[in-house]
């Protein structure tokens, strides 16, 4: 199997009735960086940059955030690369920067976009090192946990106000800068109308999303399983997202791991998403899936096993046995 999907590498990910999916790949360390080549993943939909954090005894220097940014844009060549602001805290304690305060739900708590935008310095920090990094080059900045459209603004500024400064005394700055939220906090989802003027794109977290959605602890072992990210209320939600963000035409990429899983891609092109960032390990098998597949066909059998209610995992499964498709 690993021997087919390396025969993928260099092909599109086009399904057999032409339309053409962007796979990004997630990273978070330079170990990742060599899974760029690997797998022919069109970019890096998602740089978890807390990574670096989170393996640092003591916070990382500006010099050192600057050198791995660097890094991944030198390793990333022409293709794309979206950066994550630190989403440290909940399941991701920093010991040097996180509240000693123990928190009762700590996914819910003082964390990501939160924690940074209470922690200027800190956003200051990475922003002028992203900048640095990015010089002359396209910038895609995106901050996690956003939960009003409020939140996005004031870290759009800070990173602004330091591109303004780094302008002002001469220095280089990027090309172009990209900024986006995340959605992995259901409640923006209901204010689109405010956020997605303010964005240039959107990236979905499903793995937050759909733990936040179930309020069901997405690392719990008895829990993890139990409710199915190819649920109709995550499908609907997520089909209210995709039509959303294309009226205001926006990008909008899932960057969750359901993206990376086959039958959950399937689910996610047939409503209407087109850009996927997923584990490198699932490249292969998407792509393979991909091309193997008759999106018209399936979508209009989604639009009418989401309004009849029926179980979308099996209908899939009914939809891929007929099909034959991976
Ligand atoms: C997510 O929540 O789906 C996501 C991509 O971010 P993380 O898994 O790092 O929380
Ligand atoms: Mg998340």
């Amino acid at each position: 199997l690993q021997a087919e999907y390396a025969k993928l590498v260099g092909k599109p990910a086009e399904t057999v009735d032409g339309q053409r999916i962007s796979l990004f790949m997630n990273a978070g360390l330079r170990s990742d960086l060599p899974h760029l080549e690997a797998t022919g993943a069109d970019g890096i939909g998602l740089f978890r940059t807390e990574f670096q954090f989170l393996v640092s005894a003591t916070l990382p220097r500006r010099e050192r955030q600057t050198r791995l940014y660097e890094a991944v844009l030198a390793a990333a060549g022409e293709r794309p690369v979206t950066f994550r602001t630190v989403d440290i805290g909940g399941d991701k304690a920093v010991p040097y920067v996180s509240e000693q305060r123990r928190e009762e739900n700590p996914a819910m708590g003082y964390r990501a976009l939160r924690l940074a935008l209470g922690r200027e310095g800190l956003m200051k920090v990475q922003a002028r090192a992203l900048l640095d990094a990015a010089a002359g080059k396209t910038l895609n900045v995106m901050f996690p946990m956003v939960s009003e459209p409020w939140e996005f603004e004031a870290a759009r500024q800070i990173v602004e106000d330091q591109r303004r400064h780094l302008i002002d005394r001469g220095a280089d700055v990027p090309a172009q800068v990209n900024y986006g939220a995340m959605l992995e906090v259901p409640a923006l989802a209901e204010v689109l109308d405010t956020l997605l003027p303010m964005v240039d794109f959107l990236s979905i977290g499903t793995n937050d999303l759909v733990q936040f959605l179930f309020a069901s602890d997405r690392s719990h072992p008895k829990l993890a399983e139990r409710y199915d990210w190819l649920s109709l209320s995550v499908l609907r939600f997520l089909k209210r997202v995709v039509d959303a963000a294309d009226e205001a035409n926006v990008p909008v990429t899932v960057c969750g791991e359901m993206g990376g899983r086959p039958a959950a891609a399937m689910a996610l092109l047939a409503l209407g998403y087109r850009r996927l960032s997923i584990t490198p390990a699932g490249i292969g098998p998407v792509k393979a899936m991909i091309r193997t597949l008759d999106l018209a066909d399936l979508t209009e059998a989604m639009q009418g096993w989401m309004a009849a209610g029926r179980n979308i995992r099996a209908a899939l499964e009914g939809w891929v046995e007929m099909h034959g498709t991976v």
